[in-house]
């Protein structure tokens, strides 16, 4: 090992995933002109181009095309933590009080049957995204974020899921060796994947199947029935924006997603002895009850990759240059490792990215169409977007079909939330709520005990 305090090697370039496959430029041809196409999707990421394979294979006669800014995978689909969890991206108790507690159950439900249906999917598209289903680990790391899994557990139970299970800290080691871990809850319904494999072997097959793919394309408006190129049109019957974390660039919808940052390091890959010491044989993906938490994975070629939040937000909702992240960031992310996996500590650090997840006011995920003017958009997922995608692309084809289906009737269908506000305000409420984050963190850490208030104050104000 090599440990370099002043790493990494490489900070940005979309994202080590996407340098991993060397894909950090278009290789696709851009448009522009007028065009005219049945569904236009704005947006070359996983909701995209889940709409535009689900749409594609049910009716093969439909002109599709996805209309991409940068490149398939630019944006967080080829930037995330590779965690294709049945996390719901959303409020059971939200979800519930507009359409009651049966939909939020068959919810629930649809997010573990796409964990499955996104592996079968790679499987019979011969798309190989290192995908195992060793299923989610969420450890916990002090007192007060013990008792936050065992609330957790209790509440997943209150909603009828008794798949989670308790470990304590010797069942816990025997998986996996977590530094200060007390306890940790295990879920079966989450997949381990190398995100860019996915998203772009998802853009192969969407073209194969005569969906036309344009690069370097920017959409820059949206109107009833088209969209609106730097240097041209298309004309479609339906629009569908794709655009996430990105959404806010877009005129007319500045405060209707914030596009949180969320951050990642990758380290070397580690050597035998260090696995020999860790564990990790069954890759799960594994977090943490910290406010502020961390994500991790084990890659097929044997890194960690870990992520948090870092700086939270950029003020009037700008996104990052190509992923490029602050050193203060990278710096707090190599502490969360040395911290968690002591064992890794001197690992050399190989890239650093951050990216953008879309978070709406009430920090509920949304699918929509409207029928008089053609608009459809899915998002807004709070960084739990890589399986609900898929939910997203198979109900966006069912709307745009205009059939009524179970999927249909899921409660995040036609969700509405408020605007954020306006800024300054949004930009000192988010510093405020992970501030307060990053302080309750540190109480908990040193003084122990019990959930700080100053969480419980920043969720109320937050929303969340
Ligand atoms: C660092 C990080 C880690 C994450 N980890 C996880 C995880 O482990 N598990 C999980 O479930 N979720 C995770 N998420 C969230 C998840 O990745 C996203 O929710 C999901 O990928 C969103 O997919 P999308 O297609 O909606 O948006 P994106 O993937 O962001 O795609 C939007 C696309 O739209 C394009 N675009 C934007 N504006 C325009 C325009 N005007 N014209 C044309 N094109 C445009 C962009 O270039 C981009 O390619 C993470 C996110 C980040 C940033």
């Amino acid at each position: 090992m090599n440990p370099d305090a002043s790493g990494p090697r490489v900070n940005g370039r979309v994202s080590f995933w996407m340098d991993s496959l060397g894909r950090t430029t278009p290789t696709r041809r851009s448009l522009t002109g007028e065009h005219r196409v049945d569904v236009a999707i704005v947006g070359g990421g996983l909701t995209g181009l889940w709409t535009a394979y689900y749409l594609a294979k049910a009716d093969p006669s439909l002109r599709i095309a996805v209309l991409e800014k940068e490149m398939c995978g630019y944006g967080a689909s080829g930037r995330n933590g590779g965690w294709l969890t049945a996390a719901m991206a959303g409020s059971p108790e939200r979800y519930a009080r507009s359409r009651g507690r049966d939909a939020v159950v068959a919810l629930a439900d649809a997010m573990k049957a796409s964990v499955d249906e996104v592996i079968a999917v790679a499987q019979a598209e011969g798309i190989d995204a290192d995908l195992v289903k060793g299923g989610e680990l969420t450890v916990a790391c002090s007192p007060a974020q013990d008792e936050r899994l065992r609330a957790e557990h209790a509440y997943a139970q209150s909603w009828g899921d008794h798949d989670h299970q308790l470990l304590d800290a010797t069942q816990l080691s025997e998986r996996i060796r977590v530094a200060d871990a007390v306890s940790a809850l295990w879920t079966p319904h989450c997949a381990r994947l190398h995100p860019a494999k996915l998203v772009t072997g998802l853009a192969d097959v969407v073209e194969a199947l005569g969906v036309e793919i344009y690069e370097e394309t920017e959409v820059v408006a949206i109107e009833p029935r088209r969209a609106v190129l730097r240097d041209g049109r298309v004309d479609a019957t339906w629009v569908v924006r794709a655009t996430e974390g990105f959404t806010p660039r877009l005129p007319g919808l500045r405060r209707t997603w914030l596009p949180m940052n969320s951050a990642m390091v990758v380290t070397e890959p580690l050597s035998d002895a260090v696995w020999d010491a860790i564990g990790w044989d069954g890759y799960e993906t594994v977090g943490d009850m910290a406010h502020a938490y961390m994500y991790a994975q084990r890659t097929a070629d044997g890194r960690i990759a870990i992520g948090g939040r870092g700086v939270p937000y950029r003020y009037g909702s700008r996104t990052d240059h190509d992923g490029a992240t602050q050193q203060a960031t990278i710096d707090s992310l190599r502490a969360i490792l040395a911290q968690r996996f002591p064992q890794a500590a001197g690992a050399r650090l190989d890239h650093a990215w951050a990216g953008v997840l879309g978070v709406p006011r009430d920090w509920c995920a949304t699918v929509t169409l409207d029928r008089t003017t053609g608009l459809a958009a899915a998002g807004g997922y709070t960084g739990h977007g890589v399986t609900t995608t898929n939910l997203a692309g198979r109900t966006l084809r069912d709307l745009v079909l205009g059939e009524t289906t179970a999927l249909t009737a899921l409660p995040w269908v036609g969700h509405r939330t408020r605007k954020w506000e306006p800024e300054p305000l949004r930009w000192l409420g988010v510093q405020a709520m992970y501030a307060a984050y990053r302080a309750a963190d540190r109480r908990e850490d040193t003084r122990g005990g019990r959930t700080s208030w100053i969480a419980r104050v920043a969720d109320v104000v937050s929303g969340r």
